[in-house]
């Protein structure tokens, strides 16, 4: 795989271990060889595949072998896949960042030294924690929010790139 962008975001979002099975499979293989390949056991390399596979990454053909009745596995990478999967990926990101974001913005909480409450509970037992009896106050959550702004740019920025 070329793409330097969207390798970094399938290391994040799966591993690199499972872009180094990708890197294997331009042309069909079996799981035993990518496995001595990589000099990994064969088990390793078949949860990827697995991984890969329930993300659409890679496809296999089945055959029987007649004398032993096992089946044998022949993977291959689904090149046209890999930047929709990367695509993907990053939506759903934003999308989990934009409603943090919205729940960070529209709602106001409130800390003692044990926990985080919504307004309506710190209110509830005026102000006191029942656990740790420290008072709540309100929650600076400015930095939480920068946080998420950053992220959301970062994501954004990718995902003009890929
Ligand atoms: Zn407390």
């Amino acid at each position: 795989m070329k793409s330097g962008i969207i390798r970094d975001i399938l290391a994040e979002s799966l591993s690199v271990g499972h872009i180094d099975v990708l890197d294997r499979l331009s042309n069909p293989k079996y799981d035993e060889d990518v496995a001595s390949e990589l000099k990994l056991k064969a088990t390793i390399v078949r949860t990827m595949l697995n991984d890969l596979h329930e993300n659409s990454l890679v496809e296999y053909q089945r055959t029987k072998n007649k004398k032993t009745g096992w089946y044998t596995y022949l993977w291959v990478r689904r090149e046209g896949k890999i930047r929709e999967y990367a695509q993907k990926y990053l939506k759903t990101q934003l999308t989990e960042l934009n409603t943090r974001l919205d729940d960070e913005t529209k709602n106001v909480t409130f800390q003692c030294d044990c926990m985080r409450v919504p307004y309506e509970l710190a209110m509830d037992s005026s102000f006191v924690c029942a656990s740790c009896e420290k008072n709540f106050t309100e929650c600076d959550n400015s930095d939480v929010i920068d946080e998420i702004v950053s992220e959301v740019s970062r994501i954004n920025s990718l995902l003009e790139q890929t």
